[in-house]
């Protein structure tokens, strides 16, 4: 796949200050690889455009191509090994594709300019990496933290209590339209609990059974619990109950309605936790779902959820003037 983003020739070479070539020519076409070759033939169809490869991850750009991308896109210029020997590349990710080359190489933010049969790939580049409020995904740190950076702003993302918030946001949607699903227990557990902690229950019962647990009296001071909410389905029923307990309980001074105490319980075990690997586009969703909240920045027990560092101030700290 290619793509191209115009350029302001001639560029001068500020080493030799003499002007670059249009194409590598001095490197014979037998020693390069299909690609390369395929890139030169592109490049003579398009000499005024910079042409970018996908490859993987990246796109790519080789020749002279690389050494004026490296520059005008300010990355760092490398060398391709495999199979042609010297030839010049520079890369972006394709995911920050949108976000950095084309606006910065043409000053437009929405529409690079580039040949029409090309502008296909720059829309189906974007969309899985792209969300509105949070920038794009840099990386994952200590694999707790979403890294996720904007034209101005680097974001560090709680993954827990950020999965917490969308999925809260989710189920309270879906309850609006009914009890969420359940999943029924192969074996029932009998729950013994002390005379508090049974009245509570006994309290929430009615709440409890929208969101998807099936609980019933049996016998003196014990429940025996049938199902539990599908999202929790591989938790331990016992210790389950009892941090929703906990979570309802008089200890624990809420103002919210008790459907959404309960429900932020549901959506708090059923969150991704810290010290969890994820891949990059489980971090895009996260983001993505999280711009699309109502309260992205703080979960439902009011922990924040994002901590935001101007990128105008770094730049000022490391006297960056450009
Ligand atoms: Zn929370």
């Amino acid at each position: 796949m290619t793509g191209c983003v115009p350029h302001s020739p001639p560029d001068v070479d500020e080493t030799t200050s003499r002007p670059t070539r249009p194409d590598d020519a001095t490197i014979p076409r037998a020693a390069l690889t299909p690609m390369m070759r395929q890139y030169r033939e592109l490049k003579r169809r398009y000499p005024d455009y910079l042409l970018l490869f996908r490859l993987g991850d990246f796109y790519e750009m080789f020749f002279d191509d690389a050494h004026r991308g490296a520059r005008l896109l300010q990355i760092a210029l490398t060398s391709r090994q495999k199979g042609d020997g010297g030839v010049p590349m520079a890369g972006i990710p394709h995911h920050a594709a949108h976000a950095a080359a084309p606006p910065r190489a043409t000053g437009s933010p929405h529409e690079p300019a580039m040949p029409p049969d090309q502008k296909l790939l720059f829309k189906e580049a974007s969309p899985p990496y792209t969300s509105a409020g949070f920038g794009t995904v840099v990386g994952q740190l200590h694999e707790t933290f979403v890294v996720a950076a904007s034209d101005e702003e680097v974001f560090f993302i709680d993954q827990h209590v950020a999965h917490e918030r969308v999925l809260f946001e989710r189920l309270k949607a879906e309850l609006g339209s009914g009890p969420l699903p359940s999943q029924k227990l192969l074996l029932p557990e009998a729950l013994e609990l002390g005379p508090a902690s049974h009245a509570l229950l006994a309290e929430w019962l009615p709440t409890l059974s929208t969101l998807g647990f099936s609980l019933e009296e049996f016998g003196r001071g014990t429940f025996l619990l049938r199902a539990v909410p599908s999202l929790l389905k591989g938790q331990e029923p016992r210790r389950l109950i009892e941090g929703l307990l906990e979570e309802v309980g008089p200890a624990r001074h809420s103002d919210a309605p008790p459907p959404e105490r309960a429900l932020a319980f549901v959506a708090g075990r059923a969150a991704v936790k810290a010290n969890q690997p994820l891949d990059r586009s489980e971090m895009a969703r996260l983001l993505q779902d999280l711009s699309a909240a109502e309260t992205p920045y703080f979960c439902p027990h009011g922990r924040p959820v994002v901590s935001r560092l101007s990128l105008r101030e770094i730049k000022r700290e490391l006297r960056r003037t450009w």
